[in-house]
Formats: structure tokens, C-alpha cells, sequence
């Protein structure tokens, strides 16, 4: 049956749900959609870099690799104060978490670590879920941002295991899976998912939905990027997505992992209203927003009042912060009491 949930999915059967006809995989994605989500909620989340810049690392689509020369300039990480300033501003626009970003390779037992873990407590106290993508992670170090509050932890596979080593030759996919065990280890949940246009097959992309669809338990939350291309970067000329390719890989994953919250992330500032809708409809329910008009670096973003002009036009309302705590699945709820936990208020983005 459509809609329940299972990590024992076949390539076949992945594949099968990847190549249906367009309108027939929206309309399954849209109606998995409805056993497990309020479809009119969206998460509202606010990138931040805390850390710009100057990393080791040859990510082919990263402005901030200090292997190629990009606009980016590098900076140091940021003081907790400017944090709690963005932190803000972002919880007054409907924002429910806060991902925060440095350009690492993996993280360092120093006192940077010790400000990031302080950047984690407090923004926790300010009732918003945090979220931290800062590299690699070792069990003890995951322990520590756990104890700190963080809610989430951000490590993207980015494409499949086979083309990995096209994009990345500086760590491996076995390196990355290590990280998200080691989150796993605590009580942090996962965020992981992939870049779309870094010149991979269909079946990479298979291939990828079929690892995040595998994992137990499924990834809390799927980011769906779409390559940004950045001048100096080796993946600078590549071609940009179709927007009907970026809602077939939301759908499936829609349907992959029902439960999921699924994020239309990197590209949609390029995208029309009715490209979000259809992205919307097939299953995205989380998008970043941000005053900057930027993501992370360079990328571009939409701003608040754009995206509350969306919310309005589409009758989408931001949904609260540490919504997963409860559940509003219909089917497959066994663990519905294990599940629920306190929602606390937002205001609301529409
Ligand atoms: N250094 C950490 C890491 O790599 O995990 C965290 C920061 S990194 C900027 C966070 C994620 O942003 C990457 O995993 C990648 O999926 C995404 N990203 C980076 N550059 C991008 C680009 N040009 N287009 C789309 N997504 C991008
Ligand atoms: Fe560094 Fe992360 Fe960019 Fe890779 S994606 S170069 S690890 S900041």
C-alpha cells in the first residue's frame, strides 16, 4: 500500500516509482503527502553561515572551497551575539529553524567547536529547532552538540555512491554514512539528501533515493538541491535542471519516505509560483528563506516577503517548530505515542 513505512525498497522498485509517467507519480506523491502531513504546512528555515569560506575540501560545486577562485571571500567563524541577531530577526518572520553552516572539513575538538555549541544552546533557548552542517563528526563530538540542544544534523550524500568520486575525491561516500551513524548514535535527527545537475544519470539519482530510502530510520529531513552554479567552481557550466526533474526526484522521495519532511532547497529562487506549487504538491514541505536573498554563500534565495506573498497566494501556512515530535500520520502509527512531544507556537509566515 502507498504511504507506509518501509527501508526494505529494491533499485527495481525505486526505479519502478522513478520512471512513472509525471502526473501519475504528483498525484501518488500528493496522496502519500496527505496520510503522513498537513499539506497546507511548509517549514520555514533560515541558513546561516557561521563559518564562510577557506575550506580543505574539492566539493566540485562549492563556492567556498579554497581549491577554486570564487567570488566568496573567506571569514572567520562568526561571535554567538551575531548569530542570536539573525537568529532574531528570522523567529519574527515565521522561521522554525535555524541551520547553521561552516566550511569545514570535519569538526575540531577547539574552542570554535565550544562557540558553536554555545551558538546551539542559545538558539535553542530562543524555542527554534537548530540545525548545524559543519563536516565530519565523530560519536563523541555528535554526543556533545546533542547535549547542546541541536535538533538536527545536515550531511548531504549529494549524489550516488557511483559518481561520488566524480565530484568529491577529498573524503568518501563510506566517510559520510560514518557521520550520519555517528548522529545516529544520539538523539539528533537526520537531515540528508542530495544536488541535482552535477552531471549524473537518472540512475544516479535512483541509485541515490534508493540509499536515503534504505536508511533506518529515513533521514527526518530531505533536502532537494539543484546545482547552483558558481563562476571558477569545475561544475561552472553546467546545464540547469528542469523544473519537472527536480519534482520527480521530490515525488519519489515523497513516496520513498512518506514521513519525511522534504525541503525544495538550492534553486528555487529561479523557480516561478507555479513551478513551487507543483514542487509543493508533489511532497516538498520545507524551504529556506532568508532577509540576504542568499542561502549559504553566493546562491540565490528568496526573501521573507516574497516568500509570505507565496504563502498567501497558495494558502500555505509556516509550520510550528518541533512539529515531528508529534505526528499527524493516519497509517503505520504505532509509535504515535512515542512520537509526540510539545509543539510550540509560530507565527505564522501567510
Ligand atoms: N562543509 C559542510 C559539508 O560539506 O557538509 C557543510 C556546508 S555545505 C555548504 C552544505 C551543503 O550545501 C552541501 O552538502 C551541498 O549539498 C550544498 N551545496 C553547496 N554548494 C552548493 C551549490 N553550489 N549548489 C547546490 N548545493 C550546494
Ligand atoms: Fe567544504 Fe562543505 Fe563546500 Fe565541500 S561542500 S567544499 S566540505 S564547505
Amino acid at each position: 500500500m502507498d504511504g507506509q513505512i518501509r527501508h526494505n525498497w529494491t533499485i527495481e522498485e525505486v526505479r519502478q516509482i522513478f520512471d512513472l509517467p509525471f502526473m501519475e507519480l504528483v498525484f501518488k506523491a500528493a496522496s502519500v503527502h496527505r496520510q503522513h502531513h498537513d499539506p497546507a504546512e511548509v517549514q520555514v528555515c533560515k541558513l546561516i553561515s557561521i563559518k564562510t569560506g577557506g575550506c580543505p575540501e574539492d566539493c566540485s560545486y562549492c563556492s567556498q572551497s579554497s581549491r577554486y577562485q570564487t567570488e566568496v571571500k573567506a571569514s572567520p567563524l562568526m561571535e554567538v551575539d551575531e548569530v542570536l541577531e539573525i537568529a532574531t530577526k528570522a523567529k519574527a518572520a515565521g522561521v522554525s529553524r535555524v541551520c547553521m553552516g561552516a566550511a569545514w572539513r570535519e569538526v575540531r575538538d577547539n574552542r570554535q567547536f565550544d562557540r558553536v555549541l554555545e551558538m546551539v544552546r542559545q538558539v535553542n533557548e530562543m524555542g527554534l529547532e537548530v540545525c548545524c552542517t559543519l563536516g565530519m563528526l565523530t560519536e563523541e563530538q555528535a554526543k556533545k552538540l546533542d547535549a547542546a540542544g541541536l535538533y538536527a544534523y545536515n550531511h548531504n550524500l549529494d549524489t550516488s555512491a557511483e559518481y561520488y568520486e566524480t565530484i568529491i575525491t577529498t573524503r568518501t561516500y563510506a566517510d559520510r554514512l560514518k557521520t550520519l551513524e555517528n548522529v545516529r548514535k544520539t538523539g539528533i535527527t537526520v537531515c540528508c539528501g542530495g544536488i541535482l545537475g552535477l552531471g549524473e544519470r537518472a540512475e544516479d539519482r535512483v541509485s541515490l533515493l534508493h540509499t536515503l530510502a534504505t536508511l533506518d530510520p529515513h533521514p527526518e529531513s530531505v533536502p532537494v538541491n539543484t546545482l547552483s552554479q558558481v563562476a571558477g567552481t569545475p561544475l561552472q557550466d553546467q546545464p540547469p535542471v528542469p523544473v519537472w526533474e527536480t519534482g520527480r526526484v521530490i515525488a519519489a522521495a515523497r513516496i520513498l519516505m512518506p514521513r519525511s519532511v522534504v525541503r525544495l532547497s538550492t534553486g528555487r529562487a529561479k523557480m516561478s509560483v507555479s513551478d513551487q506549487a507543483m514542487c509543493f504538491m508533489a511532497g516538498a514541505n520545507s524551504i529556506f528563506s532568508s532577509d540576504t536573498r542568499r542561502m549559504l554563500t553566493l546562491a540565490p534565495s528568496p526573501d521573507y516577503d516574497a516568500d509570505r506573498e507565496l504563502f498567501s497566494v497558495l494558502g500555505l501556512k509556516a509550520r510550528a517548530p518541533f512539529k515531528d515530535r508529534e505526528t499527524s500520520c493516519n497509517v503505520d502509527c504505532e509509535d504515535k505515542a512515542e512520537r509526540a512531544g510539545e509543539s510550540a507556537p509560530v507565527s505564522s509566515l501567510a
